[in-house]
């Protein structure tokens, strides 16, 4: 059977299929509302007492981020406009507590799963999780508890919510495997910093395993063996023992540079997309922060981020990483990112609209605020910035004087800042690799996002499913145009880095460093991973390989190439 693998690593063991208590509300009326008024009340307590226990546990034993998820979660259940919404319909309607929970939730869970932007979309089980606690309080049912689990297992349910991935015990449970969830759902995000293999979407798991039954399942690939036979189980052992040697292998790269086999010295640095990921990037070691994507700060909020609010995010992360530098990129919204308050308007191509450098120099206003709050926060370490989607060399020169004004602003209020700061662009727009020779000369850096520049070159929405084999970052166009752009950054004599997904590939990561990338930039928790390759490969060894490699007909080519004769 097969999923989408959300949390890496493989697992073998017994199957326990969790099933959330049957909660059914029928339609009562109430004999006295001031006792339902009363109860919802007590149970609102109690759903915020259970839901801070859980905000402790998980900060314990997880991490700050995924524990924020409770803090989401109480302000949930606190909900003024939600309460309010309850307590009118138990007034209006004359109707129990449970009753008005369940259908004022119902609403409010359509409107969320109604919402095109994926991660708002998940949020509609943040909303059901909060619910389903009120119900259960209000009507007095025990749930399942995955904290006190006497056998290890492998958890297999319909969805898990994020309290019931919270309050897991970590040593009884060797994986999850859920029929609906995604990857960027919080059960899927609790999983990897856990480090349980996960895999979701995969259907009708329920019907097909029993309690007790043996499974295997890899969440890298996102496969389930049922049955597994001798030989299955065998192959399972080899797995998991190289898994567990190459991750102590991982563990000494930490502190070293990195530094090619034949002394080519390149930066390994982190995409993060919130001051709170800094963590990640000191316990993985990175160099920097090669991308930090400052939508995160927009899109978490119900109104635009503040001068102040931003600088004290900004400031953060460069006063954390102590001088290594920091890349912050300015708001890049649009596309697959919406910003509800914005009311951005609807278009026929997302990707080719009113987005990104586009928005911003249109609406200067924000541009300005996140201008003034960058340079404010750079008087307090490293930090660089970089302008998204940039198509021409207008929008360069437009930001730029933006820039500049906001830095004339800050001279006359007298505010500290760093006035060489370093200004670079992305380049992910194919017109821009092209003309990287020009572009070059106006900026101090190229940071090349594959994600975007693949499904501009091929002309492949990159978050389309039914075209996803044609996206593709082994392109020999793709990897022209990286050539080209490398290549003509250092006439230039600028430095050139990589901020896309294709940065942490660990086929791809030898071919650019023949290129002569100067620094890739990625997920923190493939840094350790990066560095092994690079401490591993021999760039002049690789040099020569790059021109028979541009010349292959197929992207299938040039990863048969490669894996025949570069990571084998
Ligand atoms: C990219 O396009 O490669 C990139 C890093 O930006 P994002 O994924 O945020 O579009
Ligand atoms: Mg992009």
């Amino acid at each position: 059977m097969k999923g989408i693998g959300t949390s890496s690593g493989i697992a073998l063991g017994k199957v326990l299929i969790y099933e959330e208590p049957k909660i059914t509300v029928e339609e009562n009326k109430a004999k006295d509302i001031d006792r339902e008024i009363a109860r919802l009340n007590k149970a609102i307590g109690r759903a915020v007492e259970e839901i801070q226990q859980l905000y402790v546990r998980t900060l314990e034993n997880v991490g700050e981020d995924e524990a924020e998820i409770f803090n989401a979660h109480k302000m949930m259940a606190e909900d003024p406009e939600f309460i309010e919404g309850v307590k009118s319909k138990i007034r209006d309607e004359k109707v129990t507590a449970e009753w008005a929970v369940k259908q004022v939730a119902e609403e409010y869970i359509s409107i969320f799963e109604n919402i095109e932007d994926e991660y708002l979309r998940e949020r509609a089980l943040d909303l059901k999780d909060v619910s389903q606690r009120l119900l259960r309080i209000l009507l007095g049912i025990e749930s399942m508890d995955l904290s006190i689990l006497k056998e290890e297992c492998i958890i297999v349910a319909e969805d898990l919510t994020p309290s019931d991935t919270a309050q897991m015990n970590k040593d009884m449970i060797l994986g999850i495997v859920t029929e609906l969830g995604g990857t960027t759902s919080h059960t899927s995000i609790i999983a990897r910093s856990l480090e349980i293999p996960a895999i979701a979407g995969v259907e009708d798991i329920i019907g097909t395993v029993k309690n007790g039954d043996i499974i295997i399942i890899d969440g890298s690939k996102g496969t389930i063996t049922l049955e597994p036979s001798k030989k299955d189980i065998e192959a399972y052992k080899t797995k998991k023992k190289e898994q567990e040697d190459f991750r102590f292998k991982l563990q000494e790269m930490r502190g070293k540079g990195s530094i090619s086999k034949d002394g080519t010295k390149v930066e390994i640095a982190a995409n993060i997309g919130n001051h709170r990921d800094l963590n990640s990037v000191i316990e993985n070691d990175g160099e920097g922060v090669g991308l930090f994507r400052t939508e995160f700060l927009y899109m978490d909020n119900n109104r635009l981020p503040t001068e102040e609010e931003q600088f004290k995010a900004y400031r953060f992360v460069a006063e954390g990483l102590e001088g290594k530098p920091v890349i912050i990129r300015t708001l890049d919204v649009g596309g697959d990112k919406d910003i509800p308050y914005m009311n951005l308007p609807k278009e026929m191509n997302p990707f080719l609209g009113y987005r990104a450098i586009r928005l911003c120099l249109d609406r200067t206003d924000i541009f300005k605020t996140q201008l003034r709050a960058l340079l404010r926060a750079s008087a307090f370490g490293n930090i660089k910035i970089m302008f998204p989607m940039i198509s021409n060399i207008e929008e360069v020169r437009l930001a730029k004087r933006q820039l500049e004004e906001a830095k004339e602003e800050l001279t006359k209020e007298n505010i500290e800042f760093n006035p060489n700061i370093e200004v670079g662009i992305m380049v992910e727009i194919p017109a821009v690799a092209i003309h990287s020779d020009i572009f070059a000369k106006e900026i101090d850096f190229f940071s090349i996002g594959t994600n975007d520049l693949i499904q501009y070159t091929v002309a492949v929405d990159r978050g389309n499913q039914h075209i996803s084999n044609l996206y593709n970052q082994y392109h020999p166009s793709v990897l022209k145009l990286i050539k080209m752009t490398i290549e003509n950054g250092h006439k230039e004599g600028i430095w050139v880095g990589m901020c896309g997904e294709a940065a942490g590939d660990e086929k791809l990561i030898p071919l650019l460093l023949a290129m002569g990338l100067d620094e890739f930039s990625m997920n923190p928790s493939s840094m350790l991973k990066a560095r092994y390759i690079i401490k591993n490969t021999s760039k002049e060894e690789i040099e020569p390989m790059l021109d028979k490699i541009l010349s292959l007909p197929t992207a299938e080519d040039v990863e048969r190439f490669i894996d025949e004769n570069i990571v084998k």
